[in-house]
């Protein structure tokens, strides 16, 4: 780094004789002037680092250049040389503020020190404005406070936070309400008692801080704290909304289930009454009805049965959250073993071939466990492309989660509706040979959320689709091997266990 020395001295000889001096050092560059007037414009011109002057001069000796030149604004290092030791000089020197004096006197070493003092003062400086820079621009608030609650240094973020131009030597208990006062001189009274920060967090005028108090024990000056605060009112107010739109999603979400039980529930008896009535009515009056007639009965009768589906489903859809059973380690192979003697006779119609790998255990409410590998099984086979079917069930390790997968070689699903499956009533596919209520997935989605994991499908339309099921691993889940094919389908398994 170049450092900038300006040397001033009515004598040219002795200016340039110091200026050579000092530029002996590699990083000091000089300038020199023989009039503190022109000194005082070089100054404010460039970029000087230090001062280096005489003092004895005609037009205004050193001590006036260095007051003129800290009322011109500048507070860069200033050192005097003088002339023949004089004890006065040097105390008026030094209570003017000069930060050295050397005699002309003093021999060729004593530019040697004065090089060292120089780089050193600058030095000292600019970490002094580092540290004013930060003090001055950081956004949270600084001070310094004495044990009586007395502010000794604040900087601007401070002031601001209090809404006032000064701090400096005002009391806490004069700036903030008592309680507040006394609590903050407390934490700054216990970190110095016990060497540790204290923290709290609690208001300056309207705005709330996370403050911390640690101690600050500078020699020379009494005991005092410093504490920092950053304003984390928006913070809060943030986290506030969030917990009472948490809150008030979580009541709306309960009131929907509900809405959805009581009416599903409801609408159930209305329900009843239309089927039996109109089942009295072919029944009674069957031989008198024509054909159209008869037909016509057939589609209520029907349309009925749809509806008690539909309800029905979207009672199981809204008990999954209200009405699951605790969760427990639960062995997924059992679970699909089960699954497969429930639907043996479909899987025998269907001609379907169902494999296992070896399964996982997992935390789970082992009923719905259940209901969701039967719905994606049951799909499986219910939604098959022109081969027979072959369903297989998996399940893989993928970071903190087991993914259990069932794939299957169907009619698969168009990307467009991947995820419109899960959703309550959606149907892709319209099978005249098979009905269904578009229940079955979004049930499953329910199931496995309140397992907290996730379920999605990947799919090639007339390819086949494997849906995916992710479950967080608990620290007591293993795999267990396992589940065979069933006498049912009498075919082997894929990927390796017995
Ligand atoms: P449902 O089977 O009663 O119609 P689901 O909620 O179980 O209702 O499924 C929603 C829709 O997703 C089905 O109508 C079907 O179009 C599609 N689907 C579900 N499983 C599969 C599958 N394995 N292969 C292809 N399409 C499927």
């Amino acid at each position: 780094m170049e450092l900038q020395v300006l040397v001033v001295d009515d004598s040219e000889f002795y200016a340039n004789h110091v200026a050579d001096a000092l530029a002996a050092h590699e990083e000091i560059q000089t300038t020199v002037r023989t009039e503190p007037r022109l000194a005082r414009r070089v100054m404010s011109r460039t970029e000087i680092h230090c001062v280096v002057s005489d003092y004895q001069m005609p037009e205004m000796n050193g001590v006036e250049l260095l007051e003129s030149i800290r009322a011109d604004g500048h507070d860069q290092p200033f050192f005097l040389v003088t002339g023949e030791g004089s004890e006065a000089i040097a105390s008026e020197a030094i209570a003017s503020g000069v930060t050295g004096y050397v005699r002309k006197d003093g021999g060729d070493d004593q530019f040697q020190e004065l090089t060292n003092r120089i780089i050193n003062a600058i030095e000292q400086r600019q970490t002094q404005q580092k540290y004013e820079l930060l003090f001055d621009n950081m956004p949270e608030l600084l001070a310094y406070i004495g044990t009586d609650g007395v502010i000794r240094t604040a900087n601007p973020a401070a002031r601001e936070a209090y809404g006032a131009e000064t701090l400096v030597g005002r009391s806490l208990f004069d700036l903030l309400p008592e309680a507040d006062a006394q609590r903050y001189v407390a934490a700054g009274r216990d970190a110095l008692d016990t060497g540790k920060p204290t923290r709290l967090e609690g208001p300056i005028g309207d705005r709330q801080f996370s403050q911390i108090y640690v101690p600050a024990e500078i020699p020379g000056e009494p005991p005092m704290f410093q504490v920092s605060a950053r304003d984390v009112t928006d913070r809060r107010e943030a986290q506030q909304k969030l917990e009472a739109t948490v809150e008030k999603l979580a009541e709306s979400n309960e009131r929907l289930e509900q809405f959805a039980y009581v009416a599903s529930h409801d609408l159930k008896e209305p329900l009843r009454m239309v089927t039996s009535y109109v089942q009295l009515l072919e029944g009674r009056y069957a031989d008198q009805l024509d054909e159209d007639a008869q037909e016509f009965m057939d589609f209520a009768v029907d349309g009925a049965k749809r509806m008690q589906a539909m309800i029905d489903g979207l009672l199981e859809y809204s008990r999954v959250d209200t009405d699951g059973d605790p969760m427990e380690p639960t062995p997924v192979g059992e679970v699909v073993s089960d699954v497969r003697d429930d639907l043996a006779v479909r899987i025998d119609d269907a001609d379907a071939t169902l494999t296992v790998d070896s399964l996982p255990t997992l935390v789970a409410d082992p009923n719905q466990l259940r209901m969701l590998l039967q719905n994606l099984i049951a799909n499986a086979i219910k939604y098959a492309g022109d081969a027979d079917p072959r369903v297989h069930v998996s399940a893989a390790e993928r970071d903190e989660t087991w993914v259990l997968a069932v794939e299957d070689n169907g009619m698969g699903i168009p990307a467009s509706k991947q995820e419109a499956v899960f959703d309550v009533f959606n149907r892709v596919h319209e099978r005249g040979d098979e009905s269904g209520t578009g229940i079955g997935l979004a049930v499953c989605r329910k199931i496995v959320e309140r397992h907290e994991g996730e379920i999605w499908v990947e799919s090639t339309e007339g390819e086949g689709s494997t849906f995916l099921a992710s479950f967080p691993k608990a620290a007591d889940t293993d795999r267990e091997a396992t589940v065979t094919a069933s006498e049912t389908t009498g075919v082997g398994q894929r990927g390796g266990v017995e």
